[in-house]
């Protein structure tokens, strides 16, 4: 598997990032004009979820495929677009979990299968792959790339094989809810004169749909429909999908409804503030952190200031409930070229501080509360408060707004190895405070964290260290992992 935070440390168009975001998938079908320009626009909306790649499938029987490395507005440029003709089509942005990150590696994948075309684009990750995989080697299969997604093709098509019947909604929804339960799929198909868009049984990723007047419209966030007009917005429900054609849509269910795991990260880091995602709205989700964890971690402090852009809405509801002011401590260089990577610790170090600037006058003198999404390996946040401290603030004192990350994800989210992670790296909470130099550190408690989302329904399995399962709660290791401040 490959992975470029594994290798070192990246900068993406927006945030740092901590740990990569798992793809984005647009498609739909338009009722007037060539869809090119609705897809540019929705999948542009969607780039904070892969800035590796950008992929285009648009046709009907004999569709017209292009994708690149790059962002979207550079490989869907404007001259690409306007050359696009067809009104039906799928899209996807990609950040490799899974699979190599070369251009062979870019979404939609497209076979031909019986004469015709056949595409699919994929956010999430199947944990059966490997094993799936290598039996499907041995029956002769060939691949070209290492993605899951290639293989959730491959198998789709050799199960087809074997019924009578084609491409239908229900034969594609049967065969991924019969091998691919547990994993985390939100996936669309191109198949000859339709789309498919499917949100796997325990709906770890989000999907929604658009009917508006310009045409119907899926994508992984809601975000990507603002610009359509006269619009209808549902949320794809786990184990439901929906077919779309020129006859029109229809929502189906095609397997039954599980327990659910919808990933509580999609809130805390990943998905957009203006996104309403497993029916809750981003920005209002991160304020409530950020004031829960005022709650729970109250401090005598001067002013608080966010670590741009995630952290800006927890800041909010911190200052909010604590009656701290909020102010910009810190400013997020906007320019800063879009993805590197900076394989030394060194350079790590020149990354955080290229990307961030300190606003002396703000600091100076000044006890200071620095609130943000989350603490993966602790060396940005190191980083931060040493920025601080040089700038002249008296005292740091760091809050997360998400409980300690003690593991890392199976479900498409590419969060750094168990030992990587500063929380594993220390017994308790005092030595990641003396770790990252700050005079008090605090985390959102996970009590805290699922008082706001609720205690079922929702992953939180990253969060959650395996002395923390029910068998082994008492463990003083637990006991000291779950100390949340120092
Ligand atoms: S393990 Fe964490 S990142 Fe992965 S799906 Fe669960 S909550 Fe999301």
């Amino acid at each position: 598997m490959t992975s470029l935070c594994q290798k070192g440390y990246c900068f993406a168009g927006g945030n740092e990032i901590k740990f990569s975001e798992e793809c984005g998938v647009f498609g739909g079908i338009s009722y007037k004009y060539p869809i090119a320009p609705y897809i540019q626009q929705g999948l542009f909306m969607l780039q904070h979820r892969g800035q590796e790649s950008a992929g285009i499938c648009v046709g009907e029987r004999n569709p017209f495929i292009y994708k690149n490395k790059g962002l979207v507005m550079e490989v869907l440029s404007d001259r690409v677009i306007s050359k696009i003709r067809g009104r039906m089509g799928i899209s996807h942005v990609r950040y490799s979990t899974q699979g190599g990150s070369d251009t062979t590696h870019a979404q939609p994948y497209v076979v031909t299968y019986l004469g015709e075309k056949v595409a699919v684009a994929h956010n999430g990750n199947v944990k059966a792959a490997v094993e799936m995989r290598k039996n499907l080697e041995k029956q002769g299969e060939v691949f070209i790339t290492t993605a899951d997604t290639e293989m959730i093709l491959k198998k789709v098509i050799r199960e087809l094989r074997k019924a009578p019947s084609k491409w239908t909604f229900e034969e594609v929804g049967k065969v991924l809810t019969e091998n691919f339960t547990g994993g985390a799929w939100s996936i669309l198909f191109f198949v000859p004169g339709k789309i498919f868009a499917y949100r796997d049984p325990m709906g770890y990723r989000p999907l929604s749909m658009c009917e508006s007047i310009d045409g119907v419209f899926v994508s992984s966030e809601d975000t990507s429909f603002q610009m359509l007009e006269g619009k209808s917005v549902y949320h794809i429900q786990p184990g439901e999908g929906v077919e779309i054609s020129r006859d029109g849509f229809e929502v189906k269910r095609f397997a039954e409804e599980m327990p659910s795991k919808k990933c509580v990260f999609e809130h805390i880091y990943f998905a957009r503030p203006d996104s309403n995602v497993f029916g809750k709205n981003v920005y209002s989700s991160r304020v409530e952190l950020g004031r829960k964890c005022a709650l729970e971690n109250p401090i005598d402090a001067d002013i608080v200031i966010p670590v741009m852009d995630s952290g800006f809405a927890p800041a909010i509801g911190f200052s909010q409930q604590s009656g701290i002011p909020l102010q910009m401590g810190l400013m997020r260089n906007r320019w800063v070229g879009r993805t590197f990577i900076l394989p030394e610790q060194q350079m790590r170090s020149t990354g955080v501080r290229r990307k961030l600037t300190p606003i002396k006058e703000v600091l100076n003198n000044k006890r200071v509360v620095v609130i943000d999404d989350s603490i993966v390996r602790g060396t940005t946040s190191r980083e931060i408060v040493r920025l601080l401290k040089e700038s002249g603030a008296k005292e740091v004192h760091f809050r997360s707004a998400s409980p300690k990350i003690v593991n890392t994800c199976h479900w498409g989210v590419d969060i750094p190895t168990k030992k990587e992670l500063i929380a594993n790296k220390y017994d308790d909470t005092c030595g990641i405070r003396d770790f990252i130099e700050a005079d008090s550190i605090a985390y959102l408690s996970i009590d805290g964290l699922k008082d706001i989302f609720g205690r079922d329904g929702w992953c939180y399995s990253c969060l959650l260290a395996d002395c923390e399962k029910p068998e082994n709660e008492n463990s003083t290791k637990c006991a000291k992992l779950s100390e949340s401040v120092c």
